[in-house]
């Protein structure tokens, strides 16, 4: 079970309680054994997204200037050079992003009238009980009705859809902190696919908002319930790109050889 410091309230972020749901065993590296550091290496689509999200922070922060030339001077001050396999590849990354800033602009530049922006990389918390559940959002905007806008960056997809708005939990935890934190008439979800400067955007109705604090609750619980030091991996569709694959195959290797199964080809 999950312990957390006396008095304090343990705390759940999307990417947390998706892990959870994912594969336990990669929850127990990165949160309880905490291993995560050794394994986790940099990569040049995460250097690209991080960079992607520092510079439309600024680009929508208080000293944006809604400027094509603000965007590209930000983009050369925050590139982020780890990760990246070779000079160019990089060279590649940096165009790419040069040009979905571009397109980021030219899609946002006729809305920042209509819209106000209230806050970016905006770190919200509710209590839910045994847990806090906690959520950095990207931009959150709000309308002339009162209303509020999540809007999540997706620096890696070409395509979205409203669907994929309601059917992310990541989403589903954004609306909710955003609807129980802060004044609004509203809430509506949006993530934006960088690369093609395709957006969808759907709205969570109250009785919504209230299921996926139930769900958000009874996962978290279940969390905090769950004796996460139990168990071995078990091989499912993510361990072909996850981080930890070496560490499972050794697992697997010694429990092979501890039942007197024969380790598979290439398995030595
Ligand atoms: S390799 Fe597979 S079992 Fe191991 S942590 Fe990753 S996803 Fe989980």
């Amino acid at each position: 079970m999950e312990t957390s410091k006396p008095g304090r309230l343990p705390a759940f972020s999307p990417t947390r309680l998706g892990t959870f749901l994912d594969c336990r065993t990669k929850y127990k590296y990165i949160y309880v054994d905490r291993i995560g550091r050794f394994y986790q290496k940099p990569h040049a689509y995460f250097s690209f997204g991080s960079t992607l999200h520092q510079v439309l922070q600024a680009y929508h922060g208080p000293a944006g200037t809604h400027t094509l030339e603000f965007l590209f001077h930000t983009l050369n001050s925050r590139w982020i050079t780890a990760g990246y396999e070779s000079a160019d590849e990089e060279t590649e990354y940096r165009e790419l992003a040069a040009s979905v800033l571009r397109l980021y602009h030219e899609n946002t530049i006729n809305r920042t009238d209509l819209v106000e922006t209230d806050a970016v990389e905006c770190n919200l918390s509710l209590n839910l009980g045994k847990f806090k559940l906690t959520g950095r959002i990207d931009r959150i905007d709000r309308h002339p009705d009162g209303s509020i806008e999540v809007v999540d960056y997706k620096s890696g997809r070409d395509t979205v859809t409203p669907d994929d708005v309601l059917n992310s939990l990541a989403m589903r935890c954004y609306m909710l902190l955003a609807s129980r934190t802060m004044l609004a008439t509203g809430v509506t979800g949006t993530i934006v696919a960088l690369r093609t400067g395709t957006s969808a955007s759907a709205s969570m109705t109250p009785s919504q908002l209230e299921a996926a604090a139930d769900e958000i609750s009874a996962l978290g619980n279940d969390i905090l319930e769950t004796d996460i030091t139990l168990g071995e991996p078990v091989r499912i569709q993510l361990c072909e790109k996850c981080e930890f694959i070496l560490r499972c195959e050794r697992a697997w290797r010694s429990s092979s050889k501890s039942r007197g199964i024969p380790a598979e080809p290439g398995e030595r």
